[in-house]
């Protein structure tokens, strides 16, 4: 079963969001498995301490390397699974990203604390750094909850409707198009008339149109890949 092992000084933090709606449900029906390890276990002192000063100065406490080293290899069987630790610094997740890992075993995924992990722990475990965005947060824990909320609705069985994770946003290179539902009218704006022609074919255009149209005005970065994709670059 996928599974998503998190190493956590904050293990009562999960399941959190990921226990409620769709991640929640499959939760419960053993569609995935969700472990959360506290890296607290690992501590050898008698204090537990996990953490300690940053080598050559400054602020706050750095997440020390034999802890967390000792936190990872008292997992069981983690060959080949993928060894994330969440970090402003790594490769920002996109949606292929998820897919692939929702295609996999599942991760093992280290939440950072304070200043972040001790770098050598890093090399010595080749764990690959993954950022949700380009902001810093206080701890991974959020990120790696962002991370599997993004990969468990890609399970198989999780979403009701399959095809509706195909048509989303990024999974075809552009921003999805507008959605409406009932009321006919909502303060006087009404629901544009093409949606309710029954018409598939002019539904579908309009709505190419209008994700192209949103992806042009609000991301260029997607809007210039996507069109050298489409062998269409001008
Ligand atoms: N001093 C670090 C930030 C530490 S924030 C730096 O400047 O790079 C503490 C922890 O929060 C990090 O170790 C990481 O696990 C998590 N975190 C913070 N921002 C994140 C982000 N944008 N994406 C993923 N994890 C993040």
């Amino acid at each position: 079963m996928w599974t998503a092992t998190v190493l956590t000084l904050f293990p009562d933090m999960f399941p959190g969001p990921l226990g409620t709606s769709l991640a929640g449900k499959a939760l419960t029906s053993g569609l995935w498995h969700l472990e959360a390890r506290d890296i607290r276990e690992a501590a050898t002192d008698r204090h537990r301490s996990v953490d300690d000063t940053p080598s050559g100065g400054g602020a706050g406490m750095v997440l020390r390397a034999d802890i967390v080293a000792r936190a990872f290899d008292a997992l069981p069987s983690i060959e080949h699974r993928p060894r994330l630790l969440m970090s402003p610094r790594g490769k920002p997740l996109t949606q292929a990203r998820a897919r692939a890992l929702a295609d996999g075993p599942g991760p093992i995924i280290i939440c950072g604390r304070f200043e972040g992990v001790d770098q050598r722990v890093i090399d010595a475990r080749n764990l690959e750094e993954v950022s949700i965005g380009d902001y810093v947060l206080s701890g991974g824990e959020i990120a790696a909850m962002v991370l599997i909320d993004a990969c468990v609705r890609l399970l198989p069985g999780v979403m009701g409707n399959m095809t509706s994770s195909e048509q989303e946003s990024f999974s075809d290179g552009l921003l999805e198009y507008p959605q409406y539902t009932r009321p006919a009218d909502f303060e006087g704006r009404t629901i544009p008339e093409v949606l309710t022609s029954g018409d598939h074919g002019k539904v579908a255009a309009w709505r190419r149109a209008e994700a192209e149209k949103l992806t042009k005005e609000r991301r260029a970065d997607l809007w210039a890949a996507w069109q050298r994709a489409q062998g269409k670059d001008k």
